[in-house]
């Protein structure tokens, strides 16, 4: 296996606990890569010898995002409904079914390009983990093709049948379809079961069914909840030991108390908050009641039409009031525990021996760039799975 030492690091974000500071940053410092695992983590001037070296000339250097909530396989396009409640109009649930229409009519090799292309963009913009939801069938066939497909590019694919209630359907006939057939056929390609808990999707006995059927079928539980009002999403999500309950808007003090005691991480989705004009999580409130917080782009032709880690990070430090610390943090090792995969085999999420490589170096020298330049675009070089993208000339 080719040995690579990665030098010039003006600043390391390593997110290791025992480096001090909450991302564990270390100045000049050198990263040596072996085959598709980080070896050696530390100062510059203690670099061992490699087969290959790198210089990234005094720029920083950190963990790859890792986005945690994405619905990116889907075809078509709802920039009319987007102008429209940029009109004024408020945000339903139910413009979910106009982009399972585009999807069901998609073939296989439209729904794969659109989804590759949403990846490479992603990840020249530093993604270099990213979960997937179905949830654009809505039926037994399409759910399980989705499902089938994201499984091509990710093995965090999420089960999210439970979505929204299909056009003249009754809401319990469909839960049972989920929790029945659905879950069954698209078992194969998934890890995890998700459900749309909100007024207007599924309420908190509909979502304990389906969230208590995957548990049983083997599958990690997360839940979308309390996006447009205060419901029962978090304190069941809490209560069923899901990895991670995404949107977390409206929270009342025992929802916040529950996130702050429980394992489950709080997933903020600022993009989409911008895009619906939701009221932005009390993000603050959350840290200091102890909750595990993580940021993801929420990617969806609806509600977040974006990839962009880095306007999430900046938004929230700009607008959430995070710190630099917090956000990148959340961005990076909060998103690998949300999908539990800050331990096991190959860890990702921080730069420590023995974790996968996955890097983002940017033309910057510190990560506080992201929200003191926001919008720009900082990336210089991403490696994934310590494979060089290569997208800048070599030094
Ligand atoms: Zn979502």
């Amino acid at each position: 296996m080719t040995t690579e030492l990665v030098t010039g690091i003006s600043e390391l974000t390593t997110n290791d606990p025992e480096r001090g500071g909450l991302l564990g940053r270390v100045k000049n410092a050198a990263v040596v890569i072996d085959g598709d695992t980080i070896a050696w983590v530390g100062p510059a001037a203690d670099a061992p010898a490699a087969d290959t070296r790198t210089d990234l000339g005094g720029r920083a250097l950190l963990p790859g995002w890792v986005d945690s909530h994405t619905h990116l396989i889907f075809s078509g396009d709802r920039s009319e409904e987007f102008e429209y409640r940029m009109a004024g109009n408020a945000y339903q649930a139910g413009g979910i079914r106009t982009t399972v229409r585009a999807t069901t009519e998609a073939s296989d090799e439209q729904l794969r390009a659109g989804l590759a292309a949403r990846r490479r963009t992603a990840q020249r913009n530093g993604t270099t983990w990213m979960e997937v939801k179905t949830g654009y069938g809505l039926d037994v066939a399409q759910e399980t093709r989705l499902a089938r497909l994201a499984a091509e590019v990710t093995s965090d694919v999420t089960f999210l049948g439970a979505h929204v209630v299909p056009p003249d359907t009754h809401a319990d006939d469909y839960v049972a379809l989920v929790v029945g057939d659905m879950l069954a056929a698209v078992l194969p390609y998934v890890a995890w079961i998700d459900v749309f808990c909100e007024r207007g999707a599924f309420d908190p006995d509909q979502s304990r069914t389906v969230l208590e059927a995957g548990r049983a079928a083997g599958l990690g539980l997360r839940v979308h909840g309390n996006q447009l009002g205060e419901g029962d999403g978090v304190r069941l999500a809490v209560e069923l030991g899901a990895a991670s309950v995404d949107h977390c808007n409206h929270l009342g003090p025992r929802d916040i108390e529950a996130l702050g005691s429980g394992g489950t991480v709080a997933t903020l989705l600022p993009a989409c908050d911008l895009s619906t004009r939701e009221p932005f999580p009390p993000a603050r409130a959350l840290l200091d009641a102890g909750a595990t917080i993580a940021l993801a782009s929420n990617g969806n032709p609806g509600t977040s039409n974006t990839t962009s880690m880095a306007f999430c990070v900046a938004t929230a430090v700009l607008q959430m009031h995070l710190t630099i610390e917090e956000a990148i943090w959340a961005a990076t090792a909060g998103g690998a525990r949300a999908l539990r995969r800050d331990g096991g085999d190959s860890p990702i999420g921080a730069i420590i021996p023995g974790h996968r490589a996955d890097l983002h170096a940017i033309d910057a020298p510190s990560v506080s760039h992201f929200a003191y330049r926001p919008g720009m675009d900082l990336t210089y070089d991403v490696w994934a799975r310590g494979r060089r993208s290569s997208t800048s000339p070599s030094p």
